[in-house]
This record gives structure tokens, sequence and C-alpha cells, in this order.
């Protein structure tokens, strides 16, 4: 078995490109460019909780990297580099090649290096840790305080297939072999809209990445910016491999669903056509689904034109009783 120095040597150590100190000192170093502000965002991933334990580690490298870009792109910002901190409770070769593969074929795809990180031995499961660092103008960073009474909802791509993914993994849907091949590799290999993101600095509003269920994060925009918001069901971006559940399960999947890694953003009526261009330029499809409401709260208007009750809550590490 390789040791420590060897395995960040082997599996984590990528010439830095130039201007930028990457792996082997005691920091990384980077220059931040004149009048950009850092936007840094960590996520941390637990087996068990975030994977499963058998997922295959070129997805979770991908995947543990995604769901940093995907914080990016939710605020606009550029990738600029990326730290790594793994708590590994053996160290396999095969699996580090495969996850360091993941990991590096993302981080190159979107300019964001690994420049540094921590590796330790865990007692217990594996955790990963990835904090990512991008640059953003701050008057065109897309806060979530930014809603206005009346501006437009958007959704970028689709909605429910990591939900359904996730269900049907974890045995709570039935077994479905055709409906899993056309959901899983939303829930294993999100693309994060960084692109989207910054096609939308100076257009959108606010914006958020749907990680915990549209109606959840939608709530915190909500939430930060004083606002409600009405939603039209019938106008949602519904994924394929939703079509065809019984609508509880499908209501679930589109409006709770976590894991899904689409921008949901607000944006003046009026902007609509730079909206639409933004989404075009960056080859993201983008959908209107509601308009930001002065009233606080959130209504889901079904296909009878009525509020839908029972609306889906979405994940929450530490629910209250
Ligand atoms: P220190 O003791 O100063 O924390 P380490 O011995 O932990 O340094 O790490 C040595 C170098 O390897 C550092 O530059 C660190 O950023 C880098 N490094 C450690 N683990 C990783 C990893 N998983 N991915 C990328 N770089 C890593
Ligand atoms: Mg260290």
């Amino acid at each position: 078995m390789a040791s420590e120095f060897d395995l960040i040597a082997r599996y984590f150590t990528r010439p830095a490109p130039a201007g930028m100190l990457g792996v082997g000192d005691d920091c990384a170093l980077f220059p931040v460019p004149p009048g950009m502000h850092i936007a840094t965002s960590t996520d941390l991933l637990i087996q068990g909780r975030h994977f499963f334990p058998d997922v295959d580690p070129q997805a979770l490298g991908h995947k543990a990297l995604a769901v940093n870009l995907s914080d990016l792109a939710a605020m606009g910002a550029q990738p600029v580099g990326c730290v790594l901190g793994l708590a590994l409770p053996q160290a396999d070769d095969a699996w580090l090649a495969a996850f360091a593969r993941g990991f590096h074929e993302l981080a190159d795809a979107h300019g964001c290096p690994l420049m540094g990180g921590d590796t330790t031995r865990s007692p217990h499961d594996l955790a990963i840790s990835v904090t990512v660092f991008g640059a953003v103008a701050p008057a065109r960073a897309l806060r979530r305080d930014a809603a206005c009474a009346g501006d437009e909802i958007w959704v970028s791509g689709a909605l429910g297939a990591a939900d359904v993914a996730y269900r049907l993994l974890d045995g709570q849907l039935p077994a479905d072999a055709a409906r899993l091949a056309d959901a899983r590799r939303a829930l294993e290999w999100p693309e994060p809209r960084v692109a989207l993101g910054l096609a939308l600095g100076g257009v959108a509003h606010a914006a958020i990445d749907i990680s915990d269920g549209l109606l959840q994060d939608l709530g915190h925009v909500l939430a930060a910016s004083g606002v409600g918001a009405k939603l039209r069901y019938g106008a949602m971006p519904v994924a394929a491999a939703v079509r065809g559940l019984p609508p509880a399960a499908a209501a679930q999947a589109v409006l709770g669903g976590g894991d899904a890694y689409e921008l949901c953003f607000t944006a003046a009526p009026g902007d609509r056509d730079r909206v639409l261009a933004a989404a075009a330029g960056a080859g993201v499809p983008v959908t209107a689904v509601g308009h930001i409401d002065p009233c606080p709260g959130i209504v889901v208007l079904g296909a009878d034109g009525r509020p839908m009750d029972g609306l889906p809550r979405g994940f929450d590490h530490f629910p209250a009783s």
C-alpha cells in the first residue's frame, strides 16, 4: 500500500496552471482578478448519507466536485480552483485511480484545478469534503436576497430524475430497470450549470441551485428576499424518468426531489429575451415556472388552477420531530 505522500503524489498532484502554486506547499496560492471577489463554498459527502457504499468511484469523484461547482454556478462565479479533504477507511489503488479520474476530468472541463487538500485514514466510513473557489464581480453575484416582487421564476434543465433514481435504488419505488436506466445518470453524474450561471450575471436577480428540492431551495430565496411565490405545476420541466409515475410520486420528484443541481433563478419579466439568450448561449434549456409574489409563502397551482395541497417537503438532515 502506498504511503500518504505517495498517494497524494500519484492521484492528486497535477501540474498547476501558470500563476498558481498548487499541491505540495503549506498553502496553495492563486491570483484574484482585479475588481473581483472570491466566491467560496464547501460541501461534505458522507458514505451512507450522500452516496451508496458501492457507487462507481469515478462517478463519485465527479459528483464530489460537481455539487460544489453547482454552488459557484448559483452565484454566477467563474471557477478558479478547489481543494479536497479525504477521510479514507483504506487506500485502494483501483478505487483511488477511478475517483481521481472522475474528479480531474470535471475539474479540467471547468478550469477548476485541484490546488491542495488533506488526506487521512478514517476509522469509520468514507468522507469527502471539497471546497471550491471562484471569481465574481460583486455587482454580478446572483444572491439569494435579490428576488423582487413581479420577477419571473425560472428553472434550468428538467426536474425529478435524480430523485426517481435515488428512490429506485433505495427500494422506495418498485424496481423498474428501464426507468432506472433513464434516471441514474442524473443522480450519479450531475452537470453543474456553470456556463448558465455566468451568462445570467447582470441578467438574473436571485439564484440558487436545487440540492434539496425546488420548494425548499426556492424557499431559501424567498426568505432571504422577504417575498413569496406562485408556481404553476403544469409549467414544470419534468424529466422523462418521472413520466408514468403515480401523481404523488411525480409531484415529490419534481417539487421535492433533491440532488437535481439545476439552477432556480428569478429575473424581471421584461428580461425574458435576455434570459433566453443567456440560456441559449450556455446550451441549457430554461423554463419559466411562476412568479415572485409580495405575500410570503409558496402556492403551487395544479392542473385545475387550484392550489395543490400536501406539497412535498425537501430534504433536511436534522428535521424537527
Ligand atoms: P500539511 O501537513 O501542511 O497540512 P500535508 O502533508 O497534509 O500538508 O499535505 C501535503 C500537500 O499535499 C499539501 O500541499 C496539501 O495541500 C496536499 N494534499 C493533501 N491531500 C490532498 C488531497 N486529497 N488532494 C489534493 N492535495 C492534497
Ligand atoms: Mg494536512
